[in-house]
Parts: C-alpha cells; sequence; structure tokens
C-alpha cells in the first residue's frame, strides 16, 4: 500500500495542489483544515509523513510539531514545515521544536515532492544494529540512542542522523554540501546554513564532547580522530 501523507494546511489552494501533486506522486493524502483536526488525525491514521503549515487557525503548527515530538509513538514522525518568509528557522529546525525539514513559501511542488521523498527514506528503519563509541560519546543505531559519559542526549531525528555520519568519518573534513547530499538526501546543492544550525545545537548537547566536531575553515566539519577509537 502506498504511504499516506497527512497534509495540515488552511489555504485551500495550497492544500488541493498539494494534495493534487502528492496523489500524482502515488501518495495516499489526508487533509486537514485546522490545527487541532490535523493533530487527531496524526494520532488517528498514523501517517508516514506530515506536511504541516505553520500558521494555523486554532492551535498553531507549532504546538502541533510539540504534541507530536512528546508522544513517544509519533516521536520520530517525519515532519516537514511550511514557513513564511523570514521564520527563525534557527528555532524551528532545533530541539524546541524539531521540524525535520521546512519550505518557505511560495514552493515548487516538485522540491517538496523531493524533500518529503529524502524524510521517508530517512525514517526507514536502518537493518544493520551498529554501534559507534568516540571518546565517551556512544551511539546506538538500532536504538537511535546518544549519550556521553552514559549521560542520555535529547537529540531530533536529523541531529541524530548528522552525528552518525560525522562519526563515521573521523578524521574527515565533510563538506557542508555533502552533509546535505548525504543526511539532507537532497538531490541539490544549496542551504548550507541548515547544516551549520544543526552542528551548533550538536555541540551544545554534547557538552564535554562537542570538541569532537571540529570546524574546518572554508571547507566544512570534521570528526575528530582520536588515537584510541573502539568500533563494534
Ligand atoms: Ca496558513
Amino acid at each position: 500500500m502506498s504511504e499516506l501523507v497527512m497534509v495540515i494546511e488552511d489555504e485551500k489552494e495550497i492544500r488541493d495542489l498539494l494534495k493534487y501533486n502528492l496523489e500524482r506522486e502515488g501518495f495516499r493524502v489526508a487533509t486537514a483544515a485546522d490545527g487541532e483536526q490535523g493533530l487527531q488525525q496524526i494520532f488517528a491514521s498514523r501517517p508516514a509523513a506530515v506536511v504541516l503549515d505553520l500558521m494555523l487557525p486554532g492551535r498553531s503548527g507549532l504546538e502541533i510539531l510539540r504534541e507530536v515530538r512528546e508522544e513517544p509513538a509519533t516521536h520520530d514522525l517525519p515532519v516537514l514545515v511550511l514557513t513564511a518568509r523570514g521564520a527563525e528557522m534557527d528555532k524551528l529546525l532545533g530541539f524546541e521544536h524539531g521540524a525535520d525539514d521546512y519550505l518557505t513559501k511560495p514552493f515548487s511542488p516538485r522540491e517538496l515532492i523531493a524533500r518529503l521523498r529524502a524524510l521517508l527514506r530517512r525514517s526507514q528503519p536502518v537493518k544493520n544494529d551498529t554501534s559507534i563509541t568516540r571518546g565517551t560519546l556512544k551511539l546506538e543505531s538500532h536504538s537511535r540512542e546518544a549519550t556521553v559519559a552514559g549521560v542520555r542526549l535529547t537529540l531530533t531525528p536529523r541531529e541524530f542522523d548528522l552525528l552518525v555520519f560525522l562519526a563515521r568519518h573521523p578524521g574527515r573534513v565533510v563538506s557542508r554540501d555533502e552533509l546535505l547530499r548525504k543526511v539532507w538526501g537532497y538531490d541539490y546543492v544549496g542551504e548550507t546554513r541548515t547544516v551549520d544550525v544543526h552542528v551548533r545545537r550538536l555541540r551544545m548537547k554534547l557538552g564535554e564532547e562537542a570538541r569532537l566536531i571540529e570546524t574546518v575553515t572554508g571547507a566544512g566539519y570534521k570528526f575528530l580522530a582520536l588515537e584510541r577509537e573502539t568500533a563494534s
């Protein structure tokens, strides 16, 4: 059965546009015109992904996002946010809100579908159960748990993926464009500031192990190659 995408958007024109384009791409689509109804439908019908407008009557998109993230059953549900120009991207992508990705209106349906597919690919469960240890940082790909000195970090799904990618390539300089392609799965190059926002968040959450992610001026980021490393 094709994957169900939930569209929460109060503007009928955009809602219809999304529904039309998503269905043409083979998705099943459920729509809601207000936040409360949308939230109920998310919990009732368990979509594979959500396209969420931020400016909604009743309950705002951010309130909905918060509830989705708080609920264990929907904690990792991919959410692509639609924003007006000038929204505060840092906050949106950060831990407080936890959007997986965002698009600024007006957007092209083709781009939205590319982003959505990337989110859906990423949310597929990892088959090989691996753990990575770097310093006091430990990453478990199966449970998607990250700990520093035994203390669990609260990471967004994207932050976790970014950290795993970097930790798998210690000592190698990785450009922002490469991170966008490999971690975000974009088919195009751009919006490199997104990467910086996520790295900044990650460093804050890593605390004493923030040293593990080095900035290489003009080139990108490098995960610290420790002398003695264990990977299993
Ligand atoms: Ca709106």
